[in-house]
């Protein structure tokens, strides 16, 4: 199912950008988990078929996390894909649900060589194991190994998947000169990158894109179906949903290459919007009412999170 719902029928849902639907707010449209009832049920309702997508015979617990631990990745790398052409580089800040699917999204499409940061090795054994061609400890130390691999250059990628000031602050140190910064993760507070004359690489970009487009999620499901994307789950009964999203509160810490206790969101491995955001944080949208039940289809519930 895609997630971000919108209007269906102003210029960026024609477009599938549903994401940034220009009429959400007015309207009243919170996604699915993000202000409208979500999926840790044994049914929901997705407001329309369009938000269905077709998975063939590809194990519903693999494709259930693809809708966000693959599409929002997908979405993001997809924006940088023709700077990660063969003899480039591209820094993966965080080992978690979202990045260790990202490093084989970069690896499935471009030419980049993958290098992946974080403070658990856990998670950069599981880097090495989906591809990515170095798998560094999260710290000042990889600002010189960055270096080195990139002759100097610097990252032409570096797509920070925590989202936080420690890592976006790390990540600005291997941007190389027209290079982007991709930020994904929605870390803690308000965190801030620094842009300007001696502050950044000439020509750097700094986006930060949200979810993805409805016709991506398509594509990230076929390179599923290709087998050139594996998703680590943990799979719970509905009964545990609680018990699954309260362990997740506390372990993403580790997607960061430093952690406070009051992180209590977005477990390593497991991606779940932080609670605190609402749907009007995310996205210029209010909390609003489920989505419309007259066209409406129902389908199972599937109690997976991307570990
Ligand atoms: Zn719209």
């Amino acid at each position: 199912m895609y997630g971000p719902w919108g209007c269906g029928i102003c210029e960026r849902c024609a477009a599938g950008q549903e994401n940034y639907c220009l009429r959400a707010a007015e309207l009243g449209i919170a996604p699915p988990g993000l202000g409208a009832p979500g999926s840790m049920a044994e049914y929901m309702i997705v407001d329309s078929p369009r938000h269905l997508v077709p998975i063939g015979d590809l194990d519903p617990v693999q494709a259930a996390p693809l809708t966000d631990a693959g599409l929002t990745p997908y979405h993001a790398i997809k924006r940088s894909l023709p700077k990660l052409v063969g003899g480039t580089t591209a820094v993966v800040l965080g080992v978690g649900g979202l990045g260790h699917v990202g490093i084989q999204i970069i690896k499935a499409l471009s030419g980049a060589q993958v290098v992946a940061l974080d403070v658990d090795d856990e998670k950069l054994a599981l880097a090495r194991e989906v591809g990515a061609d170095h798998a560094l400890m999260s710290d000042d130390s990889a600002v010189d190994a960055v270096r080195d691999l990139t002759h100097g250059r610097g990252a032409d990628l570096v797509i920070d998947f925590a989202g936080i000031q420690p890592t976006i602050d790390l990540g600005q140190k291997m941007l190389g000169v027209g290079g982007d910064f991709s930020l994904v993760g929605i870390g803690h507070g308000t965190p801030t990158a620094k842009v300007g004359f001696f502050q950044s690489p000439y020509e750097a970009s700094f986006l930060v894109p949200y979810w993805g487009y409805r016709q991506e999620l398509f594509e990230v499901i076929h390179l599923a179906q290709q087998g050139k994307l594996t998703v680590h789950t943990e799979t719970f009964s509905v009964d545990q949903a609680p018990e699954a999203t309260a362990s997740s509160g506390t372990a993403r810490c580790a997607d960061a290459p430093s952690c406070s206790s009051e992180r209590t969101f977005s477990a390593p491995g497991r991606h779940i919007l932080p609670r605190h955001f609402s749907a009007a944080e995310m996205n210029g949208r209010p909390g609003g009412p489920p989505g419309r039940a007259g066209d409406s289809a129902a389908v199972g519930a599937q109690g997976v999170l991307a570990s």
